[in-house]
């Protein structure tokens, strides 16, 4: 081996656990700086059958960065921007996602795919799960803006890989119609050769180098918090912004973001900052920019009587066109992940988070069962996608196992809808079981060839998407 296989467990137990609070095991840990590096490790693991977890910034929730014995290959050495163009950038996997498009903001340009972890997790795994965000309602998730990828293969092979090429044609083929939501949830159908690295969460190969696509950066962007008095209100706002947006992206009322916050929230809000009015049980953060043909005038009157028609409590509405509006909508927003977060060490139990969304037709019902949640809880999220996160927080043991079935509950539901076991976090180690319900074993058996074919021992990402094969 050409570079530095390190054996230290104390350097090693730094990588063994990710977001998950999930601890794994392995034996080595190496960091290549680039392809060929890469190339040699898959190789030389694959001689020895040796498994093989890529690592990166470890901010998964479903343990996929966890391994299962054997090797850790971190990307943390293959961390520069390559290249920023008017229509393309191209940056080593393991950049910071925020970095990487805080150099492409500097060159007026914009990357729109926005984890809220994107400070802390890496470009290529953000592209290996398929990452989503709040802009995700607007611009779509990680996989619309790829346009080109270096993977190292299971084999060992580096393999540039654009848009243009196809499957090979003896590659096994995926026969399966995923939900018509968003979804980060198994092998998708690839449309083309590149597709199938996108969202395969390290089992499929190792991307090494990634080229996205870029946009316009919005020349001006306001956001607003709109408080309800109903959540049914709250809804109807949702669903009549939505069908703007829909229908003209570019017009006066077209969010590039709904989240919603529910009582749980708000309450977390009102405890640790001001401007949370009495009445309110159910708020909206939404961001709208600016279009070119539209001005601010005309957006904010747009807003106001669409805020005003679905009864929001519109004198209470913070509208952020500013600094100062700005703040507030920080201090407000900031509170409800620290309250979560309190709650977590004082009951020094995990939360067990949701990632399920539905389709459109479902959203109510949907809310309804999370409402209904057995223990103390908070639901937030991407209510434009029907991809709402509910936070379950468990007090005791027994409320942690409760919590569980109750997510499983949850998912079967969100199967049942036409909906997604996951969203935006992918499958990983914890959430198999829920593929499984949602994809049925015909398609499990299609994801298994597939697997089989690229990686006929099964070393790469043990664990992931797949139960591991024996070695
Ligand atoms: C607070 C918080 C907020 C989050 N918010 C969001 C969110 O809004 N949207 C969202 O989609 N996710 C979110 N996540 C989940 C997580 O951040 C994403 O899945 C992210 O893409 C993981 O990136 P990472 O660099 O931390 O990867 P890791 O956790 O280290 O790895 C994740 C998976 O990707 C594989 N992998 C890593 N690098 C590569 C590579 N170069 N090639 C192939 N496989 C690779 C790993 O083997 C593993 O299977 C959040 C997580 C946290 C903790």
């Amino acid at each position: 081996m050409s570079m530095s296989v390190i054996r230290d467990p104390d350097v090693i137990a730094g990588y063994l656990s990710d977001a998950s609070n999930v601890t794994g095991h392995a034996e080595a840990l190496v960091r290549p700086g680039d392809a060929r590096e890469v190339a040699e490790v898959v190789r030389h693991c694959q001689a020895q059958h040796i498994p093989l977890t890529v690592t990166a910034g470890r901010t998964s929730t479903t343990a996929a960065a966890v391994p299962e014995g054997g090797w850790l290959l971190s990307t943390e050495a293959m961390s520069r921007v390559l290249c920023i163009g008017h229509d393309h950038a191209t940056a080593e996997a393991g950049v910071r996602l925020g970095e990487f498009q805080s150099a492409i903001e500097a060159q007026n340009r914009f990357y729109p795919p926005d984890p809220t972890s994107r400070h802390e997790c890496t470009l290529g795994a953000s592209i290996a799960c398929n990452a989503s965000g709040a802009r995700t309602f607007r611009y779509g998730p990680s996989r619309a803006w790829v346009e080109g990828l270096q993977v190292v293969l299971p084999s060992g092979e580096i393999r540039e890989v654009s848009r243009a090429d196809e499957v090979p044609a003896d590659w096994p083929t995926l026969r399966w119609q995923p939900p018509a939501t968003k979804t980060a949830a198994g092998y998708e159908p690839p449309r083309s050769l590149l597709d199938l690295f996108v969202g395969q969460e390290g089992t499929l190969g190792i991307i090494t180098r990634a080229t996205v696509r870029l946009t316009d950066l919005p020349h001006g962007v306001f956001g607003v918090l709109a408080f309800f008095a109903s959540r049914d209100d709250a809804v109807a706002f949702v669903e009549h912004t939505r069908s703007h947006a829909r229908a003209d992206r570019t017009g006066a009322l077209s969010p590039r973001c709904l989240e919603y916050l529910d009582a749980h929230c708000l309450d977390m809000a009102r405890e640790r900052a001001e401007g949370v009015p009495d009445g309110a049980v159910a708020a909206l953060f939404c961001e709208q920019e600016m279009h070119d043909g539209v001005s601010e005038e005309e957006h904010l009157e747009a807003w106001f009587d669409a805020l005003t028609s679905c009864n929001a409590l519109v004198d209470d509405t913070v509208l952020a066109t500013d600094g100062t509006g700005q703040a507030r909508l920080h201090a407000l927003r900031h509170a409800i992940p620290a309250g979560i977060n309190e709650a977590v060490v004082r009951n020094g139990m995990p939360k067990v988070g949701t990632d399920l969304a539905v389709p459109d037709g479902a959203l109510r019902d949907m809310m309804d069962a999370y409402e209904a949640a057995p223990l103390p809880h908070a639901l937030f999220g991407h209510i434009g996608d029907n991809h709402l996160h509910l936070n379950l927080l468990p007090r005791t043991q027994g409320e942690l196992t409760e919590a569980r079935a109750f997510y499983d509950a949850l998912a079967r539901r969100a199967i049942a809808a036409g909906g997604t076991v996951s969203a935006e976090h992918g499958i990983g180690k914890l959430k198999r079981h829920q593929l499984g319900w949602m994809v049925g074993d015909d398609v499990l058996r299609q994801f298994q060839a597939l697997k089989r074919h690229l990686d006929p021992a099964g070393i790469l990402g043990r664990g992931n998407i797949l139960a591991s094969p024996r070695l």
